[in-house]
C-alpha cells in the first residue's frame, strides 16, 4: 500500500470510480484537518451529483459483467480472504493514517485495525454458504423452491467516528454475497477508506466493484442517497440525517438499514465490586473520548451505593490520561471536530443550568501542550434528570450522567424513557434480576457485566429512533441478499385451466 501518513501530508486525494483514481468534474477539493493540532493536511475531491452518477454507473456495470456475477461464490470467499490478509498486512499503516485523520488513539486503532480482517475472514466464510431451501407445496411433479441472489449496487455512507470498522460490518458481507459498492466516507475522515481502496484493487476485484466519492454530505451524501441506481442504502450517523436518508430511499422504495445514534442506559445494583464496575462504567462512556454509537452515557446506580459509587467514579475518572492521540500514554484523545467540542460545552454549560452538577471535568483543558487540539475533559454530571438536555440528546463526547433509583421497577422506567434503543448495560450479581432487564429494557444489545463488548459474530441493530437492520452474524448476510422463489412443473402436462378440481 502507497498511502502512508507521509505520502498524504500535503497531497491531494481524488475519488475512486471504476478502479481509477478520478478527478471531481467540478475540480473542487476540500481540506481535511488533524484534530490534534486544528491544522490542515491533505485535501480530498468534493464530489457532485455527476461524480455520483459515474460511480453507481460503474458499480452497476461491475454487478453485470461477468467477471464479478459469474464468479463462483467459493472464488468470492477467496478474494475477500485475500483483503483480510492485505489488511492485516498493513494494519499498522492504516491505524497510523485514521489516527491522523479523526484522533482516535493510536493503540486504540492499532488493536482495531489488527481485528478487523477477522470479520473479512468470517464473512468469506459465509461466501458460499448461503443457500436457499425447498418447499414441499403439496403437488405432485413440482418442486418449489427459492434462491438466495445479491442484490445489486449498494450504497453507503459512513461517519467519522470509526471508518473503517463501520464499513466493515457491512462492506464484508456485501462482497461476499456479491453486490457492488459506491460508499461516501465522512468528510472529516476519508483517508483510511481512500487506502483501503489500494488493498482492494492489489487483492484483486474487479474494477468497479467497489467505489469511493468523497465530499460533503449536503452534496455528496445527498446525491448518492437519492440515487435511482441504488438497490440498498447503508446509513450509520446521526438519527436526524438518517430520516432525510429514509425519506430519500423512499422515493426509489429502497430498503435503508439504519445505525443512528443512542443514549444507552448503563444500570448498577448494590451488590456488585465497585472497583470493577466502575470500570466497566467508564470503559463504556468515555472509550474513544464518548465518540461510539454504544456509549452508556446514562448510568443509573441504586440508591443504597449511590454516593460510594459516585465518589469511585469521580476518582477513576480523574486519573483518565488526556493526550496526544500518537502517545502510548493517553487514555483520551482529542474529539473528531471542533463543532463537537462547542456541542458538548454548551450541552454541560445548560444541564448545569438546568440544575446538575459537575463533579468531574466539564471543560476543555486547561494545558499549553493540548491548546490546539479538540480536546475535552471526561466528565461526570451528577443530580442529572432524563429531561434534561444532556440526558435526552445523543452528545457523542466524554459525559455521563449519573443518578439514583431505589427500585427495579424504577430502573427499567429510567432505562427506557428515552426515544433511542441501542445499547444497554447492567452490573449485579443476581442473574435473575440480570434476565429481568434483558427481557424489558428497549435496546437492540444489552450487555451483563460487561459493556462495549461487540462481535462480528453476533447481530447488532438498534430499535426505536437508533434504526433498523441488523449487522453482524448470518442475520446480516439476509439483508444484503434477495430471495427469489422458483417453481418447476415436471409432469409434462399442464391442464386445462378452466377445470377447478374440488377436494
Ligand atoms: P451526520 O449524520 O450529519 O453524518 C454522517 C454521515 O452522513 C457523513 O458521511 C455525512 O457526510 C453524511 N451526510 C450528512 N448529511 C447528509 C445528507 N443530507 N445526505 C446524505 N448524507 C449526509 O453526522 P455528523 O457528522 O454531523 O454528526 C452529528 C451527530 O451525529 C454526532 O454528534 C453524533 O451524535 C451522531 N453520529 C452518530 C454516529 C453513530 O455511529 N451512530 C456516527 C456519527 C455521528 P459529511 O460528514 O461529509 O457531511
Amino acid at each position: 500500500m502507497r498511502t502512508t501518513v507521509t505520502s498524504l501530508e500535503g497531497s491531494r486525494q481524488n475519488l475512486f470510480i471504476a478502479g481509477r483514481a478520478t478527478e471531481p468534474q467540478s475540480g473542487n477539493y476540500l481540506k481535511s484537518y488533524d484534530p490534534a493540532t486544528g491544522e490542515a493536511w491533505y485535501e480530498f475531491a468534493d464530489a457532485g451529483a455527476q461524480d455520483v452518477d459515474a460511480a453507481v454507473a460503474a458499480a452497476r456495470q461491475a454487478f453485470a459483467d461477468p467477471a464479478w456475477r459469474r464468479m463462483t461464490q467459493t472464488d468470492r470467499g477467496k478474494l475477500v480472504r485475500r483483503l483480510a490478509e492485505l489488511m492485516l498486512e498493513h494494519a499498522d499503516q492504516l491505524a497510523e493514517i485514521e489516527t491522523r485523520d479523526n484522533g482516535k488513539l493510536i493503540k486504540e486503532m492499532r488493536a482495531q485495525m489488527r481485528a478487523l480482517p477477522d470479520s473479512y475472514t468470517y464473512f468469506a466464510g459465509m461466501a458460499d454458504k448461503l443457500q436457499g431451501e425447498t418447499i414441499p407445496v403439496n403437488k405432485l411433479d413440482m418442486i418449489n423452491f427459492t434462491l438466495r441472489e445479491p442484490i445489486g449496487v449498494v450504497g453507503m455512507i459512513t461517519p467519522w467516528n470509526s471508518p473503517l470498522m463501520l464499513l466493515t460490518g457491512t462492506l464484508a458481507p456485501c462482497l461476499a454475497i456479491g453486490n457492488t459498492v459506491v460508499i461516501k466516507p465522512s468528510e472529516h475522515a476519508t483517508a483510511s477508506t481512500l487506502a483501503l481502496m489500494e488493498l482492494i484493487t492489489a487483492a484483486g476485484f474487479p474494477p468497479g466493484v467497489v467505489n469511493v466519492v468523497t465530499g460533503s454530505g449536503r452534496t455528496a451524501g445527498d446525491a448518492l442517497a437519492r440515487h435511482p441506481g441504488l438497490a440498498k442504502i447503508v446509513f450509520t450517523g446521526s438519527t436526524q440525517t438518517g430520516r432525510t436518508i429514509a425519506r430519500n430511499a423512499a422515493d426509489n422504495l429502497i430498503p435503508c438499514q439504519m445505525e443512528l445514534g443512542g443514549k444507552s442506559p448503563h444500570v448498577v445494583f448494590g451488590d456488585v465490586d465497585i472497583e470493577r464496575t466502575v470500570n466497566g462504567v467508564v470503559a463504556g462512556v468515555f472509550a474513544a473520548a464518548g465518540q461510539t454509537c454504544v456509549a452508556g452515557s446514562r448510568c443509573f446506580v441504586e440508591a443504597g451505593i449511590y454516593d460510594r459509587f459516585v465518589e469511585a467514579l469521580v476518582e477513576r475518572t480523574r486519573k483518565i490520561t488526556l493526550g496526544h492521540p500518537m502517545l502510548e500514554t493517553s487514555d483520551i484523545g482529542p474529539l473528531a471536530l471542533l463543532d463537537q467540542v462547542s456541542k458538548v460545552e454548551s450541552y454541560v454549560a445548560s444541564g448545569l443550568r438546568e440544575g446538575a452538577s459537575v463533579a468531574a471535568g466539564g471543560r476543555r483543558p486547561q494545558r499549553e501542550d493540548l491548546a490546539k487540539g479538540w480536546y475535552y475533559e471526561p466528565t461526570v454530571l451528577t443530580g442529572a434528570r432524563n429531561d434534561m438536555g444532556f440526558m435526552r440528546d445523543e452528545l457523542f463526547g466524554p459525559v455521563v450522567g449519573v443518578m439514583p433509583f431505589s427500585s427495579e421497577d424504577e430502573m427499567i422506567a429510567l432505562a427506557n424513557d428515552t426515544r433511542y434503543g441501542l445499547a444497554s448495560g447492567i452490573w449485579t450479581r443476581d442473574i435473575d434480576r440480570a434476565m429481568r432487564f434483558a427481557t424489558k429494557v428497549d435496546a437492540g444489545t444489552v450487555w451483563i457485566n460487561t459493556y462495549r463488548s461487540a462481535a462480528f459474530m453476533s447481530s447488532m441493530g438498534g430499535f426505536k429512533e437508533s434504526g433498523y437492520g441488523r449487522r453482524g452474524g448470518f442475520d446480516v448476510m439476509r439483508e444484503f441478499s434477495r430471495v427469489k422463489n422458483v417453481v418447476l412443473d415436471y409432469s409434462g402436462a399442464m391442464q386445462d385451466p378452466f377445470v377447478i378440481r374440488l377436494k
